[in-house]
């Protein structure tokens, strides 16, 4: 049997003859770049993520970046940010001329501790990133009350959590801004490159929209510098149509999640190895990936041999970012984030995705049970 970690092309099945339909629509209209399938988008993603504003751009990590440029945060700042997470989160911080600062994560939900942020701010601190990871959201009511106390921005990288729910509000509606990546392995995933910075407040929804396009606030005059991080129509236009299955999409694999705990419980193997544990807040979580985790040096060993019998699966970060090459001069060594490094050594995610059998989850229990045989 084959289990491929994420398999597209069931859902593109369901939702073909529309999708074409659509796209042709887009080439007959010439209108490619923003325009009224971008507008009717944005307009549902706020709807959708409970936010007053959403702005169409042209990645996650452009809707990261732009967010930071729109604070005017720049070199000299420190943005505050979880070494356990997708690069981009990091490297936003980067590319716009700040220092990031990492912060261990919550040995079970693997976001930010939020116990641990206070200690790391410093009179240079503008911002703070929590990353809603694998799905699940961070901690955002003490996140929130840190950021106030000390006038920090928060900026949410939900780019793995459109529709997750922290205390009954939906993710990226809570802090300043949430950025949102429309990559096609996300929950909602367009046919390209496509993201969304949603918030609250009028004003900064015009300078994102005014960022996105140059900086331009009249014809040709530049009030400030921005980039071209424009959302394609045609992104626009299949997401609109994805967006309308993603709750079933989502409740999909929740309902793989629970019949993996099932059957791992029934396998005993929930003594050998460690499943996704549930935040004690009260969350949604939209499994965008459901990650083991593998202790005594195991992880590597069972990765291959369920590689090799046709088991699709992948580490989800294997080295935290504080350790990464490209980060060096920050002066991050091992032991500064002893949670997160563990994590990494540890972590493995199994095929989850909506369209996946039970069968497939049968067998990959099996197989993991037959390695700890
Ligand atoms: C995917 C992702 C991003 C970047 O999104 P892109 O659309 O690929 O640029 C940023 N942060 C996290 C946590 C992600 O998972």
């Amino acid at each position: 049997m084959q289990v491929p970690l994420l398999d597209l092309k069931p859902q593109y099945a369901t939702l073909k003859e529309e999708l074409l339909k659509e796209i042709a629509e887009v080439c007959e209209s010439q209108r490619f770049i923003l325009g009224p399938k971008v507008e009717k988008l944005e307009s549902e993603v706020a709807a959708y993520c409970g936010s007053g504003y959403a702005v169409g751009v042209t990645s996650g990590s452009d809707a990261l970046i732009i967010s930071l440029m729109v604070e005017g945060i720049k070199a000299g700042d420190e943005v505050i940010t979880t070494p356990f997470t997708f690069f981009a989160t990091a490297g936003a911080i980067v590319r716009v001329g700040a220092t990031p600062v990492f912060v261990d994560i919550d040995p079970k939900t693997f976001n930010i501790d939020p116990a641990e942020i206070e200690k790391k701010i410093t009179p240079r601190t503008r911002a703070i990133i929590p990353v809603h990871l694998f799905g699940q959201a961070a901690d955002m009511d003490p996140i929130m009350e840190i950021a106030r106390k000390h006038e920090l921005i928060v900026i949410e990288d939900a780019c793995q959590a459109i529709g997750a729910e922290y205390r009954g509000r939906r993710v990226g509606s809570i802090g300043d801004y949430g950025c949102f990546s429309f990559f096609p392995s996300k929950n909602l995933g367009c046919f390209g490159d496509g993201g969304m910075v949603t918030c609250n407040d009028p004003e900064k929804a015009k300078r994102l929209k005014i960022f996105r396009n140059h900086g331009q606030s009249g014809t040709y005059l530049h009030d400030f510098v921005g980039g071209n991080f424009r959302l394609d129509a045609l992104q626009a236009a299949i997401l609109s149509i994805k967006l309308r299955d993603l709750d079933k999409w989502s409740e999909a694999r929740q309902r793989n999640a629970a019949e993996y705990r099932r059957l791992f419980a029934d396998a005993k193997l929930d003594e050998k190895i460690t499943l996704p544990a549930e935040a004690t807040y009260p969350v949604r979580h939209i499994y965008n990936q459901f990650s083991i985790l593998v202790a005594d040096g195991r992880r590597d060993a069972l990765r291959a041999t369920l590689q090799e019998k046709g088991i699709g699966c992948a580490v989800y970060y294997p080295l935290s970012l504080h350790l990464q090459p490209c980060f060096s001069a920050l002066g991050g060594r091992s032991g500064d984030c002893p949670v997160s490094e563990r994590i990494s050594g540890e972590i493995l995610a199994l095929p989850i995705y909506p369209e996946s059998t039970s069968e497939q989850r049968a067998y990959v229990v099996e197989t993991i049970a037959a390695f700890f045989r």
